[in-house]
């Protein structure tokens, strides 16, 4: 667990502006930016600009931090329009997780069933 910068994380890239994102929203300890791969018309990623692994270290280690994702994710839908949406973290590989830097995704602008699959 860190909050430091890794050399070869993607989202650490592109906090630090080497690797290029359509960005929604910045603030002091957040960035939101477009999901490369949407799955939904509206699909952002928010993550924070410290490196932690998942969601829940992030919670564990900086968890006023933590509560920034979670307010910048809805005010992400707010700026995108979406009266309903889906706040997802997606925990270990078996989940999903692909980007091992914690991040919200924030998914709307279509019917969204539940279960998710
Ligand atoms: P995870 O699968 O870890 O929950 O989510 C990682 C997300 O990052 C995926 O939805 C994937 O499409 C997105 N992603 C992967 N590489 C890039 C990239 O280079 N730029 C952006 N904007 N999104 C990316």
């Amino acid at each position: 667990m860190t909050g430091e910068p890794q050399a070869d994380c993607l989202f650490c890239k592109i906090v630090a502006k080497e690797v290029p994102a359509t960005v929604v929203r910045e603030s002091e300890t957040t960035l939101a930016f477009r999901d490369i791969n949407p799955q939904a018309p509206t699909h952002v990623l928010v993550i924070p600009k410290v490196h932690h692994p998942d969601a829940a270290s992030l919670a564990a280690a900086e968890p006023a931090i933590a509560a920034d994702v979670l307010r910048e994710a809805g005010e992400v839908a707010v700026q995108e329009g979406l009266d309903s949406y889906r706040t997802v973290f997606n925990t270990g590989s078996g989940a999903g997780q692909t980007v091992f830097h914690a991040h919200a995704h924030v998914l709307g602008g279509r019917g969204l069933q539940w279960p998710p699959g």
